[in-house]
């Protein structure tokens, strides 16, 4: 691609490996299914090529047969590769699951000292017709050289006159010995969509609802779209604050949702959608992302999504 894409994600590139059955913990032996490809700022690019938007993804995989697998599945969705870099020192990032009755998820991470914790440098040219840059807490929390690489994407993309989208995505294994501060305060600084949860809102700001949207639009935010997981989403801007439910759907995989979720915001604000119309498809991106085993398997067409969210009407 010579001029670059509308639509960038950067960060971690990895495979996921995870039990098939609930309640089966990671310290004791028992069956995997995987690898899938994963890393949130993955998913994220994978569904907004898949929306359609015009997608490219900045990271580093392995040359080794995960790699390939993680490079066959966003080459096929479209996504721009120009920028995936292949580590030969280093071996593909890896993650291993296993999901608890209650919905909660128990982590293994390889990724700071693989392909995935290196962060390539990054060519301002690539950003030249960005309108959308895509920043998660995952890749923050994956070392300082990650978090120094989002805060220049982040520049560039304002710079272009990009929106800059932040998902929080706080796993406390990943939080290293910072503060949650430390790590995301340049990027909310510069932040115009921010995309918590609710947990994550408090993390962010100290308060709920409102009142939080409300300390963040004082750092200069636009935007926050509140996820609620099965109870839908809530938007909040300066003009308006609407809360739109999701048609709950049972959960076969919740990993990913969120990251699919903000894909379809992007594709609302850059196509011009009313703020119901993007919620309502927002609430279908990730209720569909999760009725599939592998954080991107759910993850619908523009079609699919679209035709599910005038059913939702
Ligand atoms: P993750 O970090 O695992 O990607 P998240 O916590 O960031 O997830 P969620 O709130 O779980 O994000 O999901 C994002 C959105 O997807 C929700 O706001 C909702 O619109 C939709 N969603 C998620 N789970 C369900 C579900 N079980 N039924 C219906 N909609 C859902
Ligand atoms: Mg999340």
């Amino acid at each position: 691609m010579q001029a670059g894409p509308e639509v960038i994600a950067l960060g971690e590139a990895l495979v996921e490996i995870m039990r098939p059955e609930r309640d089966s913990p990671l310290d004791a032996a028992g069956s995997f299914e995987g690898p899938f490809p994963s890393g949130a700022p993955a998913i994220f690019a994978s569904a907004a090529a898949r929306l359609g938007l015009q997608t490219g993804f900045i990271g580093a995989v392995g040359d080794d047969a995960f790699g390939r697998l993680f490079n066959t599945r966003l080459n096929g969705d479209g996504v721009d590769l120009t920028h995936l870099h292949v580590d030969t020192e280093h071996a593909t990032g890896v993650a291993f699951v296993a999901y608890r009755h209650d919905g909660s998820r128990e982590f293994v991470y390889h990724l700071r000292h693989s392909a995935a914790g290196q962060a390539p440098p990054l060519l301002p040219s690539y950003f030249a017709n960005a309108r959308w840059i895509h920043i998660t807490g995952s890749t923050l929390a994956s070392g300082p050289a990650w978090q120094s690489t989002c805060e220049q994407a982040a520049r560039l993309g304002k710079a272009a006159g990009s929106y800059v989208s932040f998902d929080p995505n706080i796993r406390p294994e990943l939080l290293r010995a910072a503060s949650v501060t430390e790590l995301c305060g340049g990027i909310l600084s510069v932040a115009d969509v921010v995309l918590p949860s609710g947990e994550e809102l408090t993390m962010l700001t100290g308060r709920q609802g409102a009142g939080a949207a409300q300390a963040l639009f004082d750092k200069g935010v636009r935007m926050v779209v509140l996820k609620q997981g099965a109870e839908g989403s809530t938007l909040y801007t300066h003009e308006d604050e609407l809360h739109m439910a999701s048609r709950p759907r049972e959960e076969r995989d919740p990993t990913g949702a969120g990251d699919a979720f903000a894909a379809a915001i992007a594709y609302g604000v850059l196509r011009g959608l009313t703020h119901h119309q993007m919620l309502r498809l927002a609430n279908s991106v990730g209720a569909l992302a999760v009725t599939k085993l592998g954080p991107m398997e759910g993850i619908p067409f523009l079609a699919t999504a679209l035709q599910d969210a005038e059913d939702d009407e």
